[in-house]
């Protein structure tokens, strides 16, 4: 292959050669493959990111395919975990980049494990739990991270320098939220998801090619829908007393207390169940289990599905389990303790 792949990029001058080959340095984590993980991830691999360590819980259905660019129908049968599916196809789109796969629910440990060895963190995740842990992890280590958001025909971004910017433990007690509207109440049109994941990769490479004077510093908030558009000077919201980017941090997300270990995930009418302690569990032998009870089962390399009692059990090797069809987390428990006692 001839060298002028990243041509075009090269003659943009605030990147130019030098900013490619910083570019190709870089290492980025991003956490949640869904519709602004694809986005970002395939933005950044087509840029020639050095290396780009992607973490999803989920896997592909068909109501994802609307708007996470990266998966096809074919992914949405086979009920791929979304960090597979994504690094497979990243793979096609550039061999040159280094994609790792964690089909993780990841709790603070892990981010900060998988955090140590990046440039930049990017947030593609669908909950606060974890972007108040991916705050403290940014802080900790000292690493960007750039926070997006978005719902219906709206969208939200900011990006996080420590040391420089208010944290989003400063905006997030201070900010506008959607009161409470997930795409999975208010759904939400793929343009939406467009703009912002604009914004973080635009941010994403500055602070790549090390051009952080170009970042705005601005919250931007958008709808589509609306013909709405604001950016708000935040800087003012940075609180010396705050707990993560304050003179005495604490890094309060980042204890025990929080390693979720139920949820029931907002909208989806599924109650996840994950084990206290990681199991390694071998799919084809349950596969095996419940075919002799006659019972309805699909299973791939990642995660083994299936149906009892008109719900629907989604188990991962890590021993992690989706019940889908309730939001009872009682009855979730039960079903639960009937494969795992
Ligand atoms: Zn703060």
């Amino acid at each position: 292959m001839t060298d002028d792949r990243y041509s075009r990029q090269e003659l943009f001058r605030p990147i130019g050669e030098e900013g490619q080959q910083l570019i190709k340095k870089k290492h980025v984590l991003l956490v949640g493959a869904g519709a602004l993980g694809t986005g970002n991830a395939e933005s950044l691999v087509r840029a020639g990111v050095g290396k780009l360590t992607i973490v999803d819980r989920d896997y592909v259905e068909t109501s994802n395919l609307q708007r996470q660019q990266l998966y096809s129908e074919l992914d949405a049968q086979k009920k791929l975990p979304k960090a597979i599916a994504a690094k497979y196809r990243l793979e096609q789109i550039n061999h040159a980049v280094k994609i790792e796969a964690h089909v993780l629910d990841a709790a603070w440990t892990d981010l900060l494990e998988l955090a140590g060895e990046t440039d930049l963190i990017l947030d593609a995740t669908d909950n606060y739990e974890t972007r108040l842990m991916l705050n403290d992890v940014s802080h900790k280590l000292g690493i960007p991270w750039i926070y997006g958001a978005c719902v219906g025909s709206s969208g939200m971004t900011f990006t996080i320098i420590p040391g420089e910017t208010p944290c989003f433990q400063c905006l997030w007690n201070k900010m506008p939220t959607a009161g409470g509207q997930t795409c999975d109440t208010a759904g939400i049109i793929s343009p939406a998801v467009g703009m912002v994941v604009s914004y973080q990769t635009a941010d994403a490479l500055k602070i790549l090619v090390e051009d952080k004077e170009s970042l705005s510093g601005k919250l931007i908030t958008f709808d589509l829908w609306q013909n709405t558009h604001t950016a708000i000077q935040v800087r003012k919201l940075k609180s010396s007393s705050c707990p993560t980017c304050g003179t005495e941090p604490t890094y309060p997300y980042l204890s025990a207390e929080h390693t979720m270990k139920t949820a029931v995930l907002c909208g989806r009418d599924t109650v996840q169940i994950r084990p206290a302690v990681k199991k390694n569990l071998h799919l084809p032998d349950l596969n095996a289990i419940f075919t002799t009870q006659g019972l309805p089962v699909q299973y791939n390399h990642f995660l083994l599905s299936v149906e009892m009692n008109e719900k629907r059990m989604v188990v991962f090797e890590d021993g992690r389990v989706l019940i889908h069809g309730t939001n009872d987390v009682a009855e979730a428990k039960k079903m639960y303790h009937r494969i795992f006692s």
